[in-house]
């Protein structure tokens, strides 16, 4: 027993390391396999949104360049009719006023002369003052074509854009120039262009070519030059585009980027990589769940693996600390060792076992046997109550005395009570088993030991022996009878010594009670 707990503190069970080995390779495969999905979906989740950003930039930008184009060609067919008679005040003043009721996008409609300076305003011309006009349409009066002005703020606080286009004679001579002012105000154009293709998650804004925040979401944004923008820098360089950047604020943004050409503006849509990464998070948490009950079905079949192939190994490794004691030969029998590697050891235990039943049963043909009888004398008795006792072994001990026998010394001589104890001694042997031991004790008294042999069994043939002798007479002599005690091993600790003790004084009891009898417990 202590053996045994020591070796088990020392070394982990084997349906231990087997269930660890599975469990963890099990276990490991599966976070291995949950990290490389979430890798790959991850990768394609930014992948696909990176693209979907791409698209919706160009779509805004396609939108505010149709929207700039409109209305220069809005402005151009003004100026083309202005353009056949400028000189009459009438006409000009008509279709700049037609102009600026018709288009809803212009604030203002103001005329002026080549040199940029600013003859009319539609519907005030005072109102046009105040907006401080007067820079950008020399600009545009200079630059002789459809131009964009860079954006200003008007009085009421918000983004307004000057678009222009030249008026010219019939010859191409610029006359002068007819230009609108187009409020970038929330709720205005940019917002309608923009909502027009929502992203869900996303925002768009937008920047001049200062990098100047001309459109934004956020009011708080208008007007912030984004010197440090990686998107915005990116954006002006032209085309359109996608890319990874953190904001402003350090947080990693995914944006798409696309160029008005029109007014060499940039529009940049964006959204927060965690926020783009949130479906993946939701779908992970939710592949988690399902196989949580999986997992745990798993890692009972690996219980029950485990124990099954490892049962004929751990019974055979109690078996083997249990060797010595009773029964242990046909425990290994009944074992089920159904694969090779069990089978062989459960054969290398059964040889070792009966090598030891051996080692007893090899005892009668020692030298340590009785010339007279044949039968094992005391000293090979002795070494084999010394293995029983080592063993702990379950047995029985019969204690045999000749009744009377001096009377067969004293009647027919001491040659014949030779030949009586020959006899009675062959009658024991032969009424014994094969792992039986029948020992001449000493003169006339024997002792016969019975291994794994139950009380009552020993009883029995204690009897056997008995009543063979009792009906097996001898020429001369004539019928002899014998006396027997039987005692049994009745705990580990019982000594031999204590057992032949016991079946010594069962045998005197068989005497005082008028011999040839058994005596056996009760
Ligand atoms: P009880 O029924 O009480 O046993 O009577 P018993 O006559 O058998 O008495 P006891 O056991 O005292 O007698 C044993 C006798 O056995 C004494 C001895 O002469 C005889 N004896 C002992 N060893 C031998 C032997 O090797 N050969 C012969 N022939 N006789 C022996
Ligand atoms: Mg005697
Ligand atoms: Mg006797």
């Amino acid at each position: 027993m202590e053996r045994t707990s020591r070796t088990s503190a020392r070394y982990i069970g084997i349906r231990g390391l087997m269930l660890w080995l599975l469990s963890t390779s099990v276990l490991v495969t599966l976070a291995t396999c949950l990290v490389v999905a979430y890798g790959v979906m991850r990768d394609s989740l930014i992948h696909s949104a990176l693209e979907s950003h791409k698209a919706y930039a160009y779509k805004v930008a396609s939108s505010i360049d149709q929207f700039i184009h409109s209305v220069h060609e809005r402005l151009q067919y003004s100026s083309q009719l202005i353009g056949q008679d400028f000189t009459n005040r009438a006409l000009v003043t008509s279709e700049a006023k037609r102009l600026q009721a018709q288009d809803s996008e212009l604030q203002i409609v103001i005329i002026a002369d080549a040199s940029g300076n600013i003859l009319d305003g539609y519907p005030h011309l005072d109102f046009a003052k105040t907006l401080k006009l007067g820079e950008a349409a020399r600009r545009a009066a200079s630059a002789g074509r459809p131009l964009v002005s860079q954006a200003f703020t008007s009085p009421d606080g918000h983004f307004s854009v000057f678009i222009s286009n030249p008026i010219r004679d019939g010859q191409g001579n610029v006359l002068g120039l007819i230009g609108g002012v187009v409020n970038l105000r929330e709720g205005g154009v940019m917002s309608i262009l923009i909502g027009g293709h929502q992203l869900a998650d996303a925002f768009a804004f937008v920047v001049d070519e200062n990098l100047q925040v001309l459109y934004h979401p956020d009011p708080t944004r208008l007007g912030v030059v984004l010197d440090s923008s990686a998107t915005a820098h990116a954006a002006l360089r032209g085309g359109e585009g996608e890319l990874e950047a953190t904001d402003y604020r350090g947080i990693p943004m995914l944006a798409g980027y696309a160029e008005v050409k029109a007014a060499h503006w940039a529009v940049v849509t964006q959204q927060p990589r965690e926020d783009a990464l949130h479906p993946l998070r939701n779908l992970m948490h939710d592949t988690l769940l399902k196989l949580l009950p999986v997992s745990l079905f798993g890692l009972l079949l690996i219980l029950a693996v485990s124990t099954w192939v490892t049962r004929p190994l751990r019974q055979l490794a109690n078996s083997a600390q249990h060797v010595p004691e009773l029964g242990a030969s046909r425990e290994l029998h009944a074992l089920n060792a159904w694969y090779a590697e069990a089978a062989a050891i459960r054969s290398a235990l059964v040889a070792g076992v009966q090598l030891l039943d051996l080692k007893i049963s090899n005892l009668n043909h020692a030298a340590e046997s009785d010339p007279l009888t044949g039968l094992v004398n005391r000293r090979g008795m002795n070494a084999a109550l010394a293995i029983l006792d080592q063993r702990e072994q379950q047995y029985c001990a019969l204690a045999l005395d000749i009744d009377h026998f001096k009377r067969v010394n004293d009647t027919w001589g001491h040659d014949v009570g030779d030949v009586a104890l020959q006899h009675i001694a062959g009658i024991i042997q032969s009424c014994s088993r094969a792992g039986d031991l029948a020992c001449r004790a000493g003169g006339e008294e024997f002792c016969l030991l019975l291994p794994d042999t139950s009380l009552q069994v020993a009883t029995d043939i204690a009897e056997r022996i008995r009543t063979t002798i009792a009906a097996s007479p001898l020429d001369q002599v004539g019928a002899m009878t014998i006396s027997i005690g039987v005692a049994g091993r009745t705990s580990a600790e019982q000594t031999s010594a204590a057992i032949l003790k016991c079946a010594d004084e069962r045998l005197y009891r068989a005497k005082d009670a008028g011999r040839n009898r058994v005596v056996s417990a009760g």
